[in-house]
């Protein structure tokens, strides 16, 4: 386990380069990473991360109490608490909100693993968690079950949540998430995108357990046109609309080819 001195610089250097990348604004986002005694070292409530010292951190025990440190703990304390009473194997943790992950859950489209080798290699799947009221025990609720199985969860309309074996691994697998939420927004605006077809999944699974990457096989339930990420499904989750008629939607785009050619 690295040094109290090493983790604050690596906390303030993630919180640094999560603001530089535009995933929090203002007081936004918080990161932990575990110390020796059950005890935690996490950005305190009310800070702008972007220009946050070491000095500022505080220690907080796994109850969530402030143990050293002039500031209160995050008000997302909970949400860190559960992924460490969760996950012995992980050693810190990093809820930011980055722009592509949010936007995509506010418009109901889940961020699933079909589009991408690098996804079917590394995280496996992206689940988004149901909508809470961000500081409560419910966001802790809503993350519980996946953050067993998962790495990188999205919280609906709200952010992100990703766990790592140290502070940069956590960041590393934001990092990873929202680019592959930039590349599916881009895609969805040139085109038609295409999900991996499912013996293409298969073999990068394999590809991946022969490497040691992948940490958790997307299940057939998961495969391809369940997530919507591609957009060929409606209606998109959460959103309430209904699916378009789509023989409707044929006739009509015939009807008008017709015309034109008249
Ligand atoms: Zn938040």
């Amino acid at each position: 386990m690295k040094s109290e001195k090493d983790l604050r610089r690596a906390i303030v250097q993630v919180c640094k380069q999560i603001h530089q990348k535009g995933w929090i604004s203002s007081t936004d986002g918080n990161v932990s990473a575990r110390l020796a005694n059950n005890r935690l070292l996490i950005t305190p409530t009310g800070i702008h991360k972007g220009f946050m010292d070491e000095r500022d951190l505080i220690v907080v025990d796994m109850e969530g109490n402030l143990i050293r440190g002039t500031r209160q703990p995050s008000s997302e304390i909970l949400l860190h608490l559960t992924c460490y009473c969760e996950r012995p194997d992980i050693q810190s943790v990093v809820h930011a909100h980055p722009t592509m992950c949010v936007a995509f859950s506010m418009a109901g489209i889940t961020l699933a693993k079909c589009l991408l080798p690098e996804v079917v290699f590394t995280l496996g799947a992206i689940p988004t968690a149901n909508y809470a009221p961000p500081s409560t025990q419910e966001v802790a609720d809503s993350i519980r079950c996946h953050v067993k199985e998962h790495d990188a969860i999205i919280l609906e309309r709200h952010g992100s949540l990703t766990v790592g074996k140290d502070v940069f691994a956590a960041y590393n697998t934001l990092e990873r998430m929202e680019h592959v939420a930039e590349m599916t927004y881009y895609a969805r605006q040139i085109g038609e995108v295409r999900p991996l077809e499912p013996r293409q999944i298969e073999e990068l699974q394999r590809i991946g357990e022969a490497h040691g990457w992948a940490r958790k096989k997307v299940t057939v339930n998961e495969r391809c046109n369940n997530c919507n990420a591609c957009g060929k499904l409606a209606p998109e989750r959460n959103n309430g609309a209904a699916a378009p008629d789509v023989e409707r939607v044929v006739e009509e785009e015939v009807a008008r080819a017709l015309a034109g050619r008249g």
